[in-house]
């Protein structure tokens, strides 16, 4: 199968729903259902250093620097919309399992010390996957899509070469008007 490019979309051609066509960017299959997402960019990779600091600088500078991009209704397929609600109720489902567990092993685990400490750590192993699931049910990661740093495109990984095909081939916007050369 050939290598699908990556494809930049200007920001406001996002924003505005301008051009998007109504296919899943990521199958080229017709839209479902339109969601409103909020793409982000990464934060940069010098930040990653601030992390031996703590994360919490690490998180307040990403935020600083974060650029986000809004689509009132990014177009999902069939097959990317029951995967965004069944992954958010899997994750649902691990993070009212991983309470459970707590409050079992607070009532429980006086008594029995071992029984405490396999709660404890089934409550983290429960916890970290409901993290895990919850990541992966983030709709802007189905579509694979990122802000550019800069804020002025959205990134789409290895889009669906029908949906790149349907996209428009010159920018929708009417830009200002060419301003006038004075004649010489
Ligand atoms: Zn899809």
């Amino acid at each position: 199968m050939a290598q699908q490019r990556d494809v930049f979309l200007p920001a406001a051609m996002v924003s505005f729903d301008a051009g998007i066509p109504a296919l899943c960017s990521r199958h080229g299959d017709p839209a479902a259902r339109g969601r409103r997402v909020q793409f982000i960019s990464r934060p940069p990779g010098w930040s990653y250093i601030l992390l031996l600091a703590g994360a919490l600088p690490f998180l307040v500078v990403g935020m600083a620097l974060r650029k986000t991009l809004v689509a009132q209704r990014w177009p999902y397929c069939a097959s990317c919309d029951n995967r965004i609600r069944r992954t958010r109720l899997a994750a649902l489902a691990l993070i009212l399992a991983a309470v459970a567990t707590i409050v079992a092993t607070i009532a429980l685990g006086g008594q029995h010390p071992l029984l405490g400490g396999m709660g404890v750590l089934l409550f983290v192993l429960l916890f970290l996957a409901s993290l895990f699931v919850l990541i992966s049910s983030d709709p802007t990661r189905v579509a694979r899509g990122v802000v550019t740093r800069d804020g002025y495109a959205l990134r789409l990984r290895e889009p669906a070469p029908g949906f790149v095909a349907a996209l428009p081939s010159a920018p929708p916007f009417a830009g200002p008007p060419a301003p006038r050369l004075p004649r010489t």
